[in-house]
């Protein structure tokens, strides 16, 4: 069976654009409308000889009691549920969010290993990019740019390491 890697975070953090770059198609939505991608979205990526199933999910809303959002947060806990590892994406650009804590706090309580990504770090100071993210408790946080591709292969080989 090969291993599901499921991506999640608040909307606009980039898992779409991830998610391309693992699958190398167009297939998820890529937009700058945040939570636009509303239902999860599978695909098929590989490192080096390790195949792989990679989930897009459409923004964790586990704030929101009602309606669309609701069943976004349902689908997205599903898709941790079922997955064997969990990349947990946040934003560089907008640092640290409210949002951010709440997901930390609902993936903490999960079994599967969370892997803390801070995307669209291109250009920034590794160190920088990640200090503020240590208090999520997920450990050492990465950093990566989905969009130019940086840092996605060491993440990947790690993430896809026990299996
Ligand atoms: P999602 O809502 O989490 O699926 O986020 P998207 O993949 O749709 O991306 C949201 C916005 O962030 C889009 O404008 C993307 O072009 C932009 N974005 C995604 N990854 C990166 C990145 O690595 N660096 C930068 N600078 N922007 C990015
Ligand atoms: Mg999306």
């Amino acid at each position: 069976m090969k291993p599901t890697v499921v991506l999640v975070g608040r909307p606009n953090v980039g898992k779409s654009t991830l998610f391309n770059r693992l699958t190398k198609t167009r297939d998820a939505l890529v937009a700058d409308l945040p939570g636009l991608t509303r239902d999860r979205h599978y695909g098929h990526g590989r490192v080096g000889d390790k195949p792989y199933l990679v989930v897009d999910t459409g923004g964790f809303e586990p704030v929101v009691d009602s309606g669309i959002m609701h069943e976004m947060a349902r689908q997205t806990l599903q898709a941790v549920d079922e997955a064997d590892a969990v990349v947990f994406l946040v934003d560089a650009r907008s640092g640290l969010t409210p949002q951010d804590k709440i997901i930390a706090n609902q993936l903490r309580q999960g079994s599967r290993p969370v892997y803390l990504v801070v995307n669209k770090a291109e250009g920034m100071s590794r160190a920088m990019v990640v200090a503020e993210f240590y208090e999520l408790g997920l450990g050492e946080p990465w950093s990566i740019s989905g969009a130019h591709g940086e840092g996605v292969r060491e993440l990947m080989d790690e993430v896809l390491e026990p299996f």
